[in-house]
């Protein structure tokens, strides 16, 4: 195993290339994916950091997704002949059919950090450890009434458990990007939301600081008689409503 850091070729920003340098973070990301013998995919491998962290700890195999070519090129280059099962996927994450996995890792480049999220959804895991922007993070933990609370809050926590492990401040990465970032542990809960689900959430946290009744005629997707069928709810404040009524209303309005 060779170790490149020093010749990495430019960030390239537009692809979100920040790379952690405290060791310390890397490797607690590692220990809280507890990958021994487990199958794991890891999503930006970059230039391998956190990949090299994870095969410490005696996965069975690993998936590297990494889109620039450049660092495919070192993956492969430091990984090849390491006597490990380490499979580089060359490509862009969002267009791919994702290899399934036990646990998935990764410090998700910013710009699609909403779809990759939204992705992992849909997938079978047990544990993704990933390390988002701090403001991402928070917003997935919100809980109804906090300022942070909408539209993902709720999408995400019907999907998973997830738990804000720490901050990672913006100085632990080079280059240095403009915003703090946090590492978070998601579990999926097994729920899977229908379109109709999905809608009505759109509908209703486009417009969270309106009542339910506003939201919903503001979306026009339903008439003023339909609303009938939500009683109490038709007055409540959108940020108020926890993930479970949400999806009750979703029931009313079916
Ligand atoms: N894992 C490294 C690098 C994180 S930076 C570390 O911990 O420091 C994010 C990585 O995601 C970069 O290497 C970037 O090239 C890659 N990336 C960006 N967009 C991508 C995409 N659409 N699909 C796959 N990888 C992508």
């Amino acid at each position: 195993m060779k170790l490149m850091s020093s010749e990495n070729p430019k960030p390239k920003k537009y692809m979100g290339q920040n790379f952690l340098i405290d060791q310390n973070i890397l490797r607690k990301e590692a220990r809280l994916l507890d990958p021994k013998l487990k199958t794991v995919l890891e999503i930006g491998a970059g230039d391998g950091r956190l990949s090299e962290k994870i095969l410490e700890l005696d996965p069975k195999r690993i998936f590297l997704i990494e889109k620039d070519e450049r660092m495919i090129k070192i993956l492969n280059d430091k990984f090849c002949g390491c006597g490990k099962q380490v499979i580089v996927i060359g490509g862009d994450v969002l267009e791919m059919e994702l290899p399934e996995a036990d646990v998935v890792a990764g410090n998700i480049p910013y710009y699609i950090t909403s779809s990759i999220i939204f992705r992992l959804a849909t997938q079978k895991f047990e544990r993704a450890v990933l390390i988002v922007q701090k403001e991402f993070a928070k917003r997935m933990v919100a809980k109804p009434g906090d300022k942070n609370y909408g539209r993902l809050s709720v999408t995400a926590q019907l999907a998973f458990d997830v738990e804000y492990v720490q901050l990672v401040p913006r100085h632990l990465f080079r280059p240095v990007p403009k915003v703090d970032s946090a590492m978070i542990v998601l579990k999926p809960t097994g729920k899977t939301l229908t379109q109709f689900e999905e809608n009505i959430i759109r509908y209703l946290f486009t417009h969270k600081n309106k009542t339910v009744r506003n939201a919903l005629l503001d979306s026009k997707m339903f008439e003023k008689d339909e609303l009938g069928a939500l009683g109490e709810f038709a007055k409540r404040k959108v940020r108020t409503l926890t993930k479970e009524e949400v999806l009750e209303m979703a029931k009313l309005l079916g």
